[in-house]
C-alpha cells in the first residue's frame, strides 16, 4: 500500500515541525541506525525527538558510563501515560545506565498541596510499586522521595544561586503570588536532573531525562543551568586569519589556582592568556582532542570543588489521546486507563473507546477506517503489541475496510485485561521486594 505511515510519524513531525525548528529538538529517526535493539517507542517514532541523546549513544557504544532520570508527581494514580516514562526508565537500564527514579513528593506537596503522608503513600503504592513490576531493577537503580535527599535538597540550594525569579517567571509564567515553596520545587527539580552526576554517584556523565514533549522548557532550563555551574567554557572556533580551528578554554567561575592546575595538566600545544586558554595545531576531526580536553578540564572542576556537569540529554514522546477523544485528563477517568484499576473495568474502557471507524458497516468496507484517530489504534501500538509486522497488518487491514471495530476493540479489550491483570500479579511480588529496601506498601 503506498504511502502506509503506520506510526503516524509524518503526521506527527508535522503537528509538531515548530517545537523541532523554533527550539532545536532534533527528530528521534535519525539515529535509530545506531541503536541495536531499539523499544518500540523509538521504532515507532513515538518517541519522536531528542536533545543531546548522540551522547548517549557514544556512551552506550564505548561502555563508558551513562545514566537515566526522571520523576513522577504522586497526584494520582498511575496511569498509561506514567508507564510510557517507566518503560523508557527500565530500557535505558537494561542497556546498562545506571537508573534513577524519583517520586517527586515536593511538588506534589507545593504544587497541588496534597498532604505529605498521601505523597509518601500514592509514591509506594501506585508508583514504585509499578516501576517495580515492570521491570526496574531496585538492586542496581536508584527509587527516592525527593523530602528524604538531603544531597539532592543541598544541590537545590546550590543551583538556585543561577537561576533568578524574572527567568522562572518567564519559562513557567510565574506571577507575584506564587509560593516560594512552588519555585523551590523547580530547583529541587533541576537537581534531580543533575543529582546523577554527583561524585557520589560516579562523578560527570551523560544523563538521559525521558519525558513527555511538553517537559522541553524545564530539560532547556536545567541545560543552562548546568552550564552556568561549569567553571570553564571549553568551545570548538575558527581562527580566520590563520584559517585554523582551535579549541578555546574560558575560565568563567574558576580560581586562578584552578585555572593554573589545568595550564599544567593539558599536554597540548597551546597559547595562554589572562584566564584563557587556546589550545591550537589540532588535528581535525577534533572529537578524540576535544574529549579528552574536556576530561581534563571536568578533573580540574572537580578538583577545585566545581562539578563539571554534561548537559543533560532529554528524549521526548508523544503522548496518547485520552480514550474518549481529546485529551487525557484525571478528572475524566473514562479518558484514561490506571494500572491499579480492576481489569474487567480496564477492558470495559476499551470497549467503550472512540474509535476511528466509519459511520455504517457499508462504509467501513468501502472506504477503510481511520486509524490514525483511532484511540484503540494507540493503545495497540504503544502499549499491547510488541511485534511491528503484527501492528502493521492491523493498520493495513484497517485502512482496507477488512476490520470491523468491534472485533478490534474486543481484541484489544482482551489484551488489555490480560495486561493490567499480569502487572497487578507483579505488583504484589513486588511489594515483598519492597520491604526489604523498607517502604511499606
Ligand atoms: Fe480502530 Fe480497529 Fe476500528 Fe480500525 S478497525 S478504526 S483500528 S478500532
Amino acid at each position: 500500500m503506498k504511502g502506509i505511515d503506520p506510526w503516524g510519524v509524518s503526521g506527527i513531525i508535522r503537528d509538531y515541525r515548530r517545537l523541532f525548528e523554533d527550539f532545536g529538538i532534533s527528530p528521534f529517526n535519525d539515529l535509530l541506525e545506531r541503536i541495536d535493539k531499539p523499544h518500540r517507542y523509538m521504532r515507532r517514532g513515538i518517541i519522536m525527538g531528542h536533545r543531546g541523546y548522540e551522547e548517549i549513544l557514544n556512551a552506550m557504544e564505548r561502555k563508558s558510563g551513562f545514566a537515566v532520570m526522571s520523576g513522577f508527581m504522586p497526584s494520582g494514580r498511575i496511569h498509561l501515560g506514567g508507564k510510557m516514562v517507566m518503560d523508557e526508565i527500565i530500557w535505558h537500564q537494561q542497556m546498562g545506565g545506571d537508573a534513577f527514579a524519583c517520586i517527586a513528593d515536593m511538588e506534589s506537596h507545593s504544587v497541588r498541596g496534597i498532604p505529605w503522608s498521601r505523597c509518601r503513600e500514592t509514591g509506594v503504592k501506585e508508583y514504585i510499586l509499578s516501576l517495580i513490576a515492570l521491570g526496574f531493577d531496585i538492586e542496581r537503580g536508584h527509587i527516592y522521595f525527593q523530602s528524604d535527599n538531603k544531597r539532592l535538597l543541598d544541590l537545590a540550594f546550590e543551583l538556585g544561586t543561577v537561576v533568578n525569579f524574572s527567568e522562572m517567571s518567564a519559562i513557567y509564567g510565574f506571577s507575584g503570588d506564587v509560593s516560594i515553596s512552588h519555585m523551590i520545587s523547580v530547583v529541587v527539580q533541576n537537581a534531580d536532573i543533575l543529582q546523577p552526576q554527583l561524585l557520589e554517584y560516579g562523578g560527570p556523565k551523560p544523563v538521559v531525562i525521558p519525558v513527555g514533549i511538553d517537559q522541553d522548557p524545564h530539560i532547556r532550563l536545567t541545560r543552562d543551568i548546568a552550564a552556568r555551574m561549569r567553571m570553564f567554557r571549553v568551545e570548538k572556533r575558527y581562527n580566520e586569519r590563520e584559517h585554523k580551528p582551535y579549541i578555546s578554554i574560558r575560565a568563567k567561575h574558576a580560581s586562578k589556582e584552578a585555572f593554573e592546575a589545568l595550564v599544567h595538566r593539558l599536554e597540548y600545544p597551546k597559547k595562554v592568556y589572562e584566564m584563557h586558554i587556546d589550545v591550537i595545531d589540532i588535528d581535525e576531526p577534533f572529537g578524540a582532542a576535544m574529549e579528552d580536553i574536556e576530561n581534563i578540564v571536568r578533573g580540574v572542576e572537580l578538583e577545585y570543588g566545581g562539578y563539571g556537569f554534561f548537559m543533560p540529554a532529554a528524549t521526548y514522546h508523544r503522548f496518547m489521546q485520552g480514550l474518549t477523544g481529546g485529551k487525557m485528563s484525571s478528572s475524566i477517568p473514562e479518558s484514561y486507563i490506571a494500572l491499579t484499576e480492576p481489569p474487567e473495568d480496564a477492558a470495559a474502557k476499551v470497549r467503550r473507546a472512540k474509535t476511528g471507524g466509519r459511520v455504517t458497516a457499508e462504509e467501513q468496507k468501502r472506504l477503510g477506517g481511520l486509524p490514525e484517530e483511532c484511540t484503540v489504534y494507540e493503545l495497540l501500538m504503544f502499549h499491547l503489541i510488541e511485534e511491528d509486522k503484527h501492528i502493521k497488518e492491523i493498520f493495513e487491514e484497517c485502512k482496507a475496510g477488512k476490520r470491523t471495530c468491534k472485533s478490534c476493540k474486543s481484541h484489544a479489550a482482551e489484551l488489555m485485561f490480560s495486561f493490567i491483570k499480569t502487572h497487578q500479579e507483579e505488583r504484589e511480588r513486588a511489594k515483598d521486594v519492597l520491604k526489604e529496601y523498607g517502604y511499606d506498601a
